[in-house]
Protein backbone atom coordinates (compact mmCIF):
# COMPACT_ATOMS: atom_id res chain seq x y z
CA UNK A 1 0.00 0.00 0.00
CA UNK A 2 1.12 3.90 -1.06
CA UNK A 3 0.80 6.42 1.42
CA UNK A 4 0.47 10.42 0.27
CA UNK A 5 0.54 11.66 4.02
CA UNK A 6 1.38 10.97 7.18
CA UNK A 7 -0.83 12.31 9.86
CA UNK A 8 0.36 12.21 13.38
CA UNK A 9 -2.76 12.67 16.30
CA UNK A 10 -1.93 15.13 19.00
CA UNK A 11 -4.42 15.98 21.97
CA UNK A 12 -7.57 14.93 22.71
CA UNK A 13 -11.73 15.78 21.29
CA UNK A 14 -11.38 18.60 23.28
CA UNK A 15 -11.14 21.98 20.94
CA UNK A 16 -11.22 25.85 22.09
CA UNK A 17 -13.15 26.54 18.75
CA UNK A 18 -16.52 26.24 17.62
CA UNK A 19 -17.04 25.42 14.25
CA UNK A 20 -20.74 24.85 12.97
CA UNK A 21 -19.44 21.78 10.62
CA UNK A 22 -16.54 20.66 12.75
CA UNK A 23 -15.79 17.62 10.58
CA UNK A 24 -13.34 16.21 13.68
CA UNK A 25 -16.69 16.15 15.20
CA UNK A 26 -18.27 14.28 12.05
CA UNK A 27 -15.82 11.67 11.64
CA UNK A 28 -15.78 8.28 14.19
CA UNK A 29 -13.54 9.00 17.57
CA UNK A 30 -11.13 6.15 16.58
CA UNK A 31 -10.35 5.59 20.61
CA UNK A 32 -9.59 9.46 21.22
CA UNK A 33 -10.66 10.67 24.31
CA UNK A 34 -12.80 13.64 25.25
CA UNK A 35 -10.43 15.85 27.61
CA UNK A 36 -7.28 14.02 28.81
CA UNK A 37 -4.70 13.97 25.84
CA UNK A 38 -3.98 9.36 25.25
CA UNK A 39 -0.60 8.59 25.93
CA UNK A 40 1.75 7.45 22.77
CA UNK A 41 3.21 4.05 22.75
CA UNK A 42 6.45 4.49 21.44
CA UNK A 43 7.14 1.51 19.74
CA UNK A 44 3.67 1.71 17.74
CA UNK A 45 4.44 5.17 16.44
CA UNK A 46 8.53 4.16 15.13
CA UNK A 47 6.31 1.61 13.15
CA UNK A 48 4.02 4.35 11.67
CA UNK A 49 7.16 6.49 10.98
CA UNK A 50 8.56 3.27 9.60
CA UNK A 51 6.34 3.07 7.19
CA UNK A 52 6.14 6.83 6.07
CA UNK A 53 10.08 6.39 5.58
CA UNK A 54 9.48 3.33 3.11
CA UNK A 55 6.88 5.70 1.28
CA UNK A 56 9.75 7.95 1.05
CA UNK A 57 7.34 10.97 2.65
CA UNK A 58 9.67 14.11 3.36
CA UNK A 59 6.46 15.68 5.75
CA UNK A 60 4.61 14.81 8.93
CA UNK A 61 2.03 16.63 9.89
CA UNK A 62 0.58 16.84 13.70
CA UNK A 63 -2.71 17.10 13.34
CA UNK A 64 -5.82 16.68 16.00
CA UNK A 65 -9.22 15.51 16.20
CA UNK A 66 -9.88 18.26 18.31
CA UNK A 67 -7.13 20.98 18.47
CA UNK A 68 -3.40 20.15 18.98
CA UNK A 69 -2.14 23.37 21.07
CA UNK A 70 -4.31 22.72 24.00
CA UNK A 71 -1.93 19.64 24.88
CA UNK A 72 1.43 21.78 24.24
CA UNK A 73 3.53 19.27 25.64
CA UNK A 74 2.57 16.29 23.85
CA UNK A 75 3.50 18.06 20.50
CA UNK A 76 6.99 18.93 21.97
CA UNK A 77 6.84 14.95 23.01
CA UNK A 78 6.13 14.05 18.94
CA UNK A 79 8.37 16.03 18.27
CA UNK A 80 10.94 14.62 20.04
CA UNK A 81 9.94 11.30 18.80
CA UNK A 82 10.32 12.95 15.12
CA UNK A 83 14.04 13.36 15.48
CA UNK A 84 15.63 10.09 14.37
CA UNK A 85 13.50 10.41 11.53
CA UNK A 86 14.41 13.27 9.95
CA UNK A 87 11.99 14.00 8.29
CA UNK A 88 12.45 17.34 6.28
CA UNK A 89 9.78 19.10 6.80
CA UNK A 90 7.02 19.28 9.60
CA UNK A 91 3.88 21.00 10.41
CA UNK A 92 0.91 21.45 12.31
CA UNK A 93 -2.55 22.02 11.54
CA UNK A 94 -3.77 24.30 14.37
CA UNK A 95 -6.59 27.25 14.56
CA UNK A 96 -3.58 29.63 15.75
CA UNK A 97 -5.47 30.96 18.31
CA UNK A 98 -3.88 29.87 21.36
CA UNK A 99 -0.67 30.33 19.81
CA UNK A 100 -1.60 34.08 19.33
CA UNK A 101 -3.10 34.15 23.21
CA UNK A 102 0.00 32.61 24.42
CA UNK A 103 -1.84 30.57 26.39
CA UNK A 104 -0.68 27.89 27.37
CA UNK A 105 1.32 27.72 24.57
CA UNK A 106 4.44 30.16 24.85
CA UNK A 107 7.03 31.98 23.33
CA UNK A 108 9.48 29.00 25.11
CA UNK A 109 7.37 26.27 23.31
CA UNK A 110 7.01 28.06 19.71
CA UNK A 111 11.87 27.90 20.27
CA UNK A 112 11.63 24.74 21.31
CA UNK A 113 9.34 23.45 18.54
CA UNK A 114 10.85 25.02 15.82
CA UNK A 115 14.80 23.71 16.94
CA UNK A 116 13.00 20.15 16.98
CA UNK A 117 11.85 20.69 13.42
CA UNK A 118 8.33 22.05 13.19
CA UNK A 119 8.58 23.81 10.00
CA UNK A 120 5.02 24.99 9.02
CA UNK A 121 2.17 26.37 11.05
CA UNK A 122 -0.94 25.62 8.78
CA UNK A 123 -3.60 27.88 10.20
CA UNK A 124 -7.52 27.19 9.79
CA UNK A 125 -9.45 29.88 8.95
CA UNK A 126 -12.59 31.08 7.11
CA UNK A 127 -11.64 34.80 5.90
CA UNK A 128 -9.09 37.28 6.16
CA UNK A 129 -12.15 39.54 8.10
CA UNK A 130 -12.05 39.08 11.61
CA UNK A 131 -15.40 39.60 12.57
CA UNK A 132 -16.16 36.44 10.23
CA UNK A 133 -13.60 34.60 11.61
CA UNK A 134 -14.70 35.19 15.36
CA UNK A 135 -18.60 33.71 14.27
CA UNK A 136 -17.29 31.17 12.86
CA UNK A 137 -14.19 29.76 15.56
CA UNK A 138 -15.00 32.28 18.31
CA UNK A 139 -18.73 33.23 18.44
CA UNK A 140 -18.71 33.59 22.61
CA UNK A 141 -15.89 35.86 22.20
CA UNK A 142 -15.74 39.63 21.76
CA UNK A 143 -12.60 39.54 19.79
CA UNK A 144 -10.80 37.11 17.21
CA UNK A 145 -7.04 37.24 17.54
CA UNK A 146 -5.08 39.66 15.35
CA UNK A 147 -3.89 37.23 12.50
CA UNK A 148 -2.05 39.63 11.20
CA UNK A 149 0.57 39.93 14.25
CA UNK A 150 0.21 35.97 14.55
CA UNK A 151 1.74 35.60 10.84
CA UNK A 152 4.25 38.12 11.75
CA UNK A 153 5.11 36.46 15.27
CA UNK A 154 5.15 33.07 13.66
CA UNK A 155 7.75 34.13 11.14
CA UNK A 156 9.96 35.67 13.51
CA UNK A 157 9.78 32.66 15.51
CA UNK A 158 11.21 31.06 11.84
CA UNK A 159 8.25 29.07 11.14
CA UNK A 160 6.56 28.86 7.22
CA UNK A 161 3.09 29.87 7.65
CA UNK A 162 -0.14 27.74 5.68
CA UNK A 163 -3.46 28.95 5.65
CA UNK A 164 -6.00 26.41 5.60
CA UNK A 165 -8.82 28.13 4.21
CA UNK A 166 -11.78 26.74 4.78
CA UNK A 167 -14.36 27.86 2.00
CA UNK A 168 -17.88 28.22 3.00
CA UNK A 169 -21.07 29.84 1.44
CA UNK A 170 -20.96 33.60 2.56
CA UNK A 171 -17.48 33.78 2.96
CA UNK A 172 -14.43 32.28 0.68
CA UNK A 173 -17.09 31.24 -2.07
CA UNK A 174 -16.34 32.56 -5.31
CA UNK A 175 -13.27 33.80 -7.49
CA UNK A 176 -13.28 37.36 -6.39
CA UNK A 177 -13.48 36.84 -2.23
CA UNK A 178 -10.81 33.76 -3.10
CA UNK A 179 -8.73 36.98 -4.71
CA UNK A 180 -9.42 39.00 -1.79
CA UNK A 181 -8.03 36.46 0.29
CA UNK A 182 -4.78 35.98 -1.53
CA UNK A 183 -4.39 39.46 -1.30
CA UNK A 184 -4.18 39.48 2.07
CA UNK A 185 -2.08 36.59 1.90
CA UNK A 186 0.18 38.47 -0.39
CA UNK A 187 0.60 41.13 1.61
CA UNK A 188 1.54 39.56 4.56
CA UNK A 189 3.96 36.88 2.96
CA UNK A 190 2.06 33.68 4.37
CA UNK A 191 3.95 30.98 1.97
CA UNK A 192 1.20 28.45 1.21
CA UNK A 193 -2.73 28.45 0.87
CA UNK A 194 -4.10 25.22 1.20
CA UNK A 195 -8.13 26.38 -0.12
CA UNK A 196 -10.52 23.37 0.82
CA UNK A 197 -14.36 23.78 1.00
CA UNK A 198 -16.27 22.55 4.02
CA UNK A 199 -16.61 19.10 4.23
CA UNK A 200 -18.83 16.02 5.45
CA UNK A 201 -18.07 12.91 5.29
CA UNK A 202 -20.41 9.57 4.28
CA UNK A 203 -22.02 9.04 7.51
CA UNK A 204 -21.23 11.21 10.90
CA UNK A 205 -21.87 10.91 14.11
CA UNK A 206 -23.52 13.80 15.08
CA UNK A 207 -26.35 15.36 12.83
CA UNK A 208 -26.26 18.65 13.68
CA UNK A 209 -22.98 19.41 12.57
CA UNK A 210 -23.24 17.51 8.87
CA UNK A 211 -26.81 19.75 8.62
CA UNK A 212 -24.35 22.64 9.32
CA UNK A 213 -21.64 21.39 7.04
CA UNK A 214 -24.60 20.65 4.13
CA UNK A 215 -25.92 24.23 4.83
CA UNK A 216 -21.99 25.97 4.18
CA UNK A 217 -20.65 23.75 1.86
CA UNK A 218 -20.08 25.33 -1.54
CA UNK A 219 -22.65 24.19 -4.77
CA UNK A 220 -20.94 22.47 -7.40
CA UNK A 221 -21.18 25.62 -9.69
CA UNK A 222 -19.28 28.31 -6.78
CA UNK A 223 -16.48 25.01 -6.87
CA UNK A 224 -16.17 25.33 -10.60
CA UNK A 225 -16.02 29.01 -10.90
CA UNK A 226 -13.15 28.53 -8.54
CA UNK A 227 -11.13 26.07 -10.14
CA UNK A 228 -11.70 27.76 -13.33
CA UNK A 229 -10.54 31.57 -12.09
CA UNK A 230 -7.30 29.08 -11.05
CA UNK A 231 -6.61 27.52 -14.11
CA UNK A 232 -7.47 30.37 -16.30
CA UNK A 233 -5.20 32.62 -13.97
CA UNK A 234 -2.08 30.50 -12.30
CA UNK A 235 0.45 28.30 -13.57
CA UNK A 236 -0.07 24.46 -12.40
CA UNK A 237 2.97 23.34 -10.16
CA UNK A 238 2.18 20.22 -8.77
CA UNK A 239 -1.46 17.91 -9.56
CA UNK A 240 -1.40 15.67 -6.26
CA UNK A 241 -2.81 12.31 -6.15
CA UNK A 242 -5.88 12.70 -5.00
CA UNK A 243 -6.80 15.58 -7.58
CA UNK A 244 -5.48 18.78 -5.58
CA UNK A 245 -3.28 21.23 -7.61
CA UNK A 246 -0.84 23.44 -6.74
CA UNK A 247 -0.65 26.57 -8.40
CA UNK A 248 1.52 30.21 -8.58
CA UNK A 249 -1.02 32.88 -8.71
CA UNK A 250 0.83 36.23 -8.98
CA UNK A 251 3.49 34.46 -6.91
CA UNK A 252 1.30 33.62 -4.31
CA UNK A 253 1.29 29.70 -3.87
CA UNK A 254 -1.97 28.20 -3.57
CA UNK A 255 -3.29 24.59 -3.30
CA UNK A 256 -6.89 23.89 -4.07
CA UNK A 257 -7.78 20.56 -2.73
CA UNK A 258 -11.07 18.63 -3.56
CA UNK A 259 -13.50 16.95 -0.85
CA UNK A 260 -12.25 13.86 -1.87
CA UNK A 261 -10.12 11.90 0.93
CA UNK A 262 -9.96 8.20 -0.98
CA UNK A 263 -7.24 7.51 -3.19
CA UNK A 264 -9.20 6.75 -6.72
CA UNK A 265 -6.18 3.69 -7.10
CA UNK A 266 -7.24 0.88 -4.95
CA UNK A 267 -3.30 0.08 -3.87
CA UNK A 268 -3.02 3.51 -2.42
CA UNK A 269 -4.75 5.74 -0.03
CA UNK A 270 -4.05 9.16 0.48
CA UNK A 271 -2.88 9.42 4.51
CA UNK A 272 -1.31 7.25 6.72
CA UNK A 273 -2.85 8.15 9.95
CA UNK A 274 -0.93 7.63 13.29
CA UNK A 275 -3.45 7.54 16.95
CA UNK A 276 -2.41 7.17 20.32
CA UNK A 277 -2.06 4.86 22.14
CA UNK A 278 -0.91 2.79 19.06
CA UNK A 279 -3.39 2.96 16.23
CA UNK A 280 -2.34 3.22 12.27
CA UNK A 281 -5.00 3.91 10.42
CA UNK A 282 -5.38 4.90 6.72
CA UNK A 283 -8.60 6.86 6.54
CA UNK A 284 -10.30 9.35 8.89
CA UNK A 285 -14.40 8.41 8.13
CA UNK A 286 -13.89 4.52 8.36
CA UNK A 287 -12.89 3.24 11.17
CA UNK A 288 -12.21 -0.47 9.95
CA UNK A 289 -9.44 1.21 7.95
CA UNK A 290 -6.91 0.44 10.36
CA UNK A 291 -3.82 -1.53 9.66
CA UNK A 292 -2.18 -2.04 13.25
CA UNK A 293 -3.59 -1.23 16.57
CA UNK A 294 -1.73 -1.98 19.76
CA UNK A 295 -4.21 -4.12 21.94
CA UNK A 296 -5.51 -2.64 24.88
CA UNK A 297 -4.16 -5.60 27.21
CA UNK A 298 -0.97 -4.94 25.74
CA UNK A 299 -0.80 -1.36 25.93
CA UNK A 300 2.86 -0.18 27.30
CA UNK A 301 3.22 3.77 27.60
CA UNK A 302 5.54 6.79 28.17
CA UNK A 303 3.82 9.25 30.52
CA UNK A 304 4.63 13.00 29.41
S1 LIG B 1 -11.02 24.31 14.89
FE1 LIG B 1 -11.09 22.29 13.95
S2 LIG B 1 -11.47 20.83 15.64
FE2 LIG B 1 -11.94 22.91 16.39
S3 LIG B 1 -14.15 23.13 16.10
FE3 LIG B 1 -13.13 24.00 14.27
S4 LIG B 1 -13.02 22.27 12.81
FE4 LIG B 1 -13.46 21.39 14.83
Amino acid sequence: MKYHTFCIVAGSLACNARCAWCVAGMTPKNQVSDAKAPEIDVDSFQRACRIAEMNNLDTARITSKGEPTIFPEQVTQYLQLLQPWRFPFIEMQTNGILIAKRKPVTDEHLRTWRKLGLTHMCISVVSSDPERNRLNYTPREKQYIDLRKLIDDLHAFGFNVRMTLIMQRGDVDSPESLKQFMAFCRTHRVEQITALPVNKPTASRDGKLYDAAVKAALSDEQLREIHAFADKHGAVIATLPWGAKIYDIGGQNLCLSSCLTVSPDANESRQLIFLPPGRITTDWQYEGAVIYDLPKAAQKVIKI
